[in-house]
């Protein structure tokens, strides 16, 4: 196989001088993060006053962890380490409550962030002959900007296509000979149901290559998407708190996602002793980012499981490759590609006095894509026959989620009492998906 590398020199890197840029960075970052509130109180109590104290990279197992609540605590600006007028750009993310957590960018960090989606893109084998249609959310979201921007610095023909709408995609796909496509595994699977329906032929189309991110999925679906749609599936990992898209990557070798060390210090901990894992073992990811100046992350918990693989990767690039993550640390649902957390749905239902004491959320399968429904108890007085207040609350809790989780749920009204409770610990949440992953 004939590898392209973006950036040779630092894709394959040896490892003793990738670590030693990695340090040089890390004490970059530990002084912007010095200029932030957040950092400032956390890292002088602990006898860190500047980037000498950072003497070496395991001086960093010093550092405490910094937590989506951290982050949601110090909303809207105190994680912020360089002037105002220095930004150029925010995105946001949903929290564990109504507050975002938002990660800003200087115009320098959002050079970086395309050259490492660039990167990525590159990596499998893209080119500026491509034509790229890029089926995801634009807006606070991180995929859309963040692939639109890495493909025209590839120089590919991009195509901000946004989500949804799979008529207008297939024209566009055959309208402009799309070549690659992004989207959520279950939106690609989704796009295949449709495309039978719709009766467009495969042949009408150029598409050879898919990056699919956003959601855990398994090998077998990334089997079944490239075996339905004739494609070559990518696996693109990344979260706002880290850029967004472009923290980790497939290869050509599709085995395994290079995490791009000269950007990121990635650790593996367990999520119960926060202790390094052994090496191989599954554990959460701890990420500290070394690519940008407006929002420094020092030991970011992302949750997310997963684990490095020990053998070097074929092509011959020496950074680390992390499995697909195979789920996560907190109760944290994504949700056609939306995170929501079960706190978030409880506190819309449980502010509203009409709603009684019980609740359930299910997540299922309709087709590829996902489903939400949320059922509540009423209150007594007023499950009567009249069904006009009851359709009028669930308009009502229909809109408030979705203005809160940017989901539309199917909502259910039960009366008082009939909903399930189990003994003990309450279960609130039955996610009935197949779990393959
Ligand atoms: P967001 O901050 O909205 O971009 O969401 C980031 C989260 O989405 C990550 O922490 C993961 O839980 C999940 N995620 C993103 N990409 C993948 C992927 N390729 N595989 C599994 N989960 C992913
Ligand atoms: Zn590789």
């Amino acid at each position: 196989m004939d590898f392209q590398y973006w950036a040779v020199q630092i894709e394959k890197m040896p490892r003793s001088e990738l670590e030693t840029l990695q340090l040089q960075k890390l004490k970059a970052q530990v002084d912007l993060a010095l200029r932030t509130p957040f950092y400032k109180e956390r890292l002088t109590k602990i006898g860190i006053k500047s980037k000498d104290d950072i003497k070496t990279l395991d001086d960093l197992n010093r550092i405490p962890f910094t937590s989506k609540n951290d982050l949601r605590d110090g909303f809207p600006y105190g994680f912020l380490a360089i002037p105002k007028e220095e930004v150029v750009r925010l995105h946001a993310s949903s929290g564990t409550t109504g507050t975002p957590t938002t990660i800003y960018f200087s115009r320098d960090d959002i050079k970086r962030w395309a050259d490492y989606m660039a990167r990525c893109i590159y990596s499998t084998g893209c080119d500026k002959n491509d034509v790229f249609q890029n089926m995801i959310t634009y807006g606070l979201f991180t995929g859309g900007l963040g692939f639109h921007q890495g493909g025209e610095e590839v120089g590919m023909l991009v195509i901000p296509a946004g989500a949804g709408n799979t008529a207008r995609q297939f024209k566009m796909m055959q309208d402009y000979g799309t070549t690659v496509l992004h989207a959520t595994p279950s939106f690609l699977l989704h796009l295949e149901t449709k495309m039978r329906e719709a009766g467009v032929s495969r042949e009408s189309l150029s598409i050879k290559r898919a990056f699919a991110g956003a959601e855990p999925y398994s090998e077998d679906t990334r089997l079944r998407i490239e075996a339905l749609l004739k494609v070559d599936v990518y696996n693109s990992y990344g979260l706002s708190e880290m850029n967004g898209p472009g923290v980790a990557f497939e290869c050509q070798c599709k085995d395994g996602l290079h995490i791009w060390e000269d950007g990121y210090i990635a650790e593996i901990v367990d999520p119960n002793t926060l202790q390094p894992v052994k090496e191989g073992e599954i554990g959460e990811l701890v990420l500290t980012i070394l690519c940008r100046e407006a929002t420094p992350l020092l030991r970011y918990r992302t949750r997310d499981l997963t684990s490095f693989y020990t053998e070097p990767c074929k092509c011959g690039r020496t950074h680390r490759r992390l499995h697909r993550i195979t789920g996560r640390s907190d109760d944290m649902l994504i949700i056609n590609g939306v995170n929501v957390f079960p706190s978030q749905i409880e506190e819309v239902i449980m502010g509203m006095k009409e709603v009684g004491n019980n609740y359930l959320i299910i997540v299922e399968k309709d087709g590829a894509l996902d489903k939400l429904t949320v059922k509540t108890e009423v209150i007594s007085d007023i499950f009567m026959d009249d069904t006009r207040p009851l359709n009028a609350l669930k308009e009502k809790i229909k809109e408030t989620l979705q203005a809160s989780i940017s989901i539309s749920p199917k909502v259910e009204l039960h009366e008082s009492g009939s909903l399930p409770i189990s003994e003990g610990k309450a279960v609130r949440v039955q996610d009935k998906r197949p779990k393959d992953v």
